[in-house]
């Protein structure tokens, strides 16, 4: 039986490929009735996490941060007491928080991997996410049917943490990258350039990037309902400046762009998705 904690974005099209795939599944989340729909394809619901611990061997967590997944592995009722062998924590944390929880589950002879995605809720709907692992490989062969079964490429890179240094690196960048192209369009919007049509132009030649491509319609209509959530970008944009004072390596840009964000969060951006940072430098800073 695989156990699934985590019912938001990623986690229910992550379920649904879980169930496709036909393996038995039990699922808890923070806001219980997101698992009440899975239910009728068979899904067992848990009473808490130590429950669902007890009922899987295998559990996979698809959480907001470091905090959600530090509460649901060590918590009351957490994952820590009950008779879980394997925990794949699929969410976007900090890496040495990753790193401490691997070695707080080694001494009860829990195995931690560390599988963040790069991709978003259509590569999800569709299991073609991008897996990145860190942990024992071991571990990582014995559990490769599942993530088959929810992704497209799937990379071991090492030890714990490893897979979170990765998505790290992913995510400075598409942070930084939507700041820019933002700040830019706006400048053109200012100066009474149409934005559709910077866009197509910009999508000709060396400034183009994917980021650009899939987040194109998002600031042309100005629809900014979530796939990936503004929040997330800045927690992930945090981790990245941690690491980096951790291990004394300058990230000047990251600052900048992680301040941007957090300002995004200010001003009410947070739960909308991370193009809506086009909204900062249009009502913000937009100096009218
Ligand atoms: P989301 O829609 O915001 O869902 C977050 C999930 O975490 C929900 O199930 C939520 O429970 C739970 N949660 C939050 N705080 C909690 C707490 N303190 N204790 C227990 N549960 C808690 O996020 P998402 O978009 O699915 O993303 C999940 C993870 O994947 C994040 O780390 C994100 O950075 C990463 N990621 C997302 C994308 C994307 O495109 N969306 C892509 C790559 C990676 P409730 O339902 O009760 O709120």
């Amino acid at each position: 039986m695989i156990g699934f904690i985590g019912l938001g974005q990623m986690g229910r099209p992550m379920v649904k490929n879980i169930l496709k795939c036909g393996f038995p599944i039990v699922l808890w989340n923070r806001t219980i009735e997101k698992a009440y729909e899975f239910q009728e394809y068979g899904a067992e619901i848990a009473k808490n996490p130590e429950d669902l611990g007890n009922k899987a061997d295998t559990v996979i967590l698809m959480l907001a941060d470091s905090e959600a997944v530090e509460s649901t592995i060590f918590g009351n009722n957490g994952l820590y007491n009950s008779n879980v062998k394997i925990i794949i924590d699929m969410s976007t944390i900090s890496p040495f928080k990753s790193i401490e929880f691997s070695k707080r589950l080694s001494e009860k002879n829990i195995k931690y991997l560390d599988a963040p995605v790069i991709g978003s809720v259509q590569h999800a709907e569709k299991a073609e996410l991008n897996i990145l692992v860190g942990g024992d490989l071991d571990t990582f062969n014995s559990v490769l049917y599942i993530f088959k079964c929810l992704g497209k490429n799937i990379y071991y890179l090492g030890p714990n943490g490893y897979g979170l240094f990765m998505k790290i690196v992913n995510n400075m960048i598409i942070g930084a990258n939507l700041a820019i192209l933002s700040e830019a369009l706006n400048l053109g919007e200012r100066v009474g350039l149409n934005k559709k049509l910077m866009l197509d132009i910009l999508s000709l030649g060396t400034a183009n990037s994917k980021v650009l491509e899939l987040k194109k319609d998002n600031l042309i209509n100005e629809n900014f309902e979530p796939t990936f959530k503004l929040k997330h970008e800045a927690k992930d944009l945090f981790y990245s400046i941690e690491t980096a004072r951790k291990l004394n390596i300058p990230v000047p840009l990251t600052s900048l762009v992680h301040q941007l964000y957090e300002s995004g969060i200010s001003n009410n951006l947070g739960e909308m998705d991370y193009s809506s940072i086009f909204l900062l430098f249009k009502k913000n800073l937009s100096g009218k």
